[in-house]
């Protein structure tokens, strides 16, 4: 089923609310929690790459997809926000990209401040960019 002549996001919201259908329903603050998740870059129209539309859809509980997005659009809101999101409380943080790369940028610091070097040992996954 397709909608016409409405925003992309409400046709989403009605057809996975509404009618069960198996897509994300991907705002701004969904686009910002993949993002995240994922190590892409955060910029203002997210939700329009097409990176994040296709990782978006494919998370998307098949059996559940009312759940899968109300469990997102919830975490986007109230833990993973904008400003000061609260990666220790977060059920993602222990292979989101973001925390990966600040639980690794901490261990070093605090591997440097022992040892008064770098310990390679300390090195981050593959998967995730760390500052040079
Ligand atoms: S660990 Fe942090 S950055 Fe990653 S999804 Fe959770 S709150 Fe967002």
């Amino acid at each position: 089923m397709e909608l016409t002549g409405v925003s992309d996001y409400l046709a989403d919201a009605v057809l996975v609310f509404a009618y069960g259908q198996g897509r994300a329903v991907l705002d701004a603050n969904v686009a910002r929690v993949i993002s995240r998740y994922f190590g892409l870059r955060e910029h203002t129209e997210a939700r329009r790459d097409k990176r994040v539309r296709k990782l978006a859809d494919d998370l998307v509980d098949q059996d559940r997809p009312r759940d899968y997005n109300f469990a997102i659009l919830d975490l986007a809101a109230s833990v993973c926000t904008p400003l000061n999101p609260k990666h220790d409380g977060c059920p993602l943080r222990r292979t989101c990209a973001v925390s990966l790369k600040s639980r690794h940028e901490s261990l070093v610091k605090r591997t440097k401040s022992v040892d008064g070097h770098l310990d390679h040992s300390t090195r981050a996954p593959s998967h995730v960019r760390t500052a040079t």
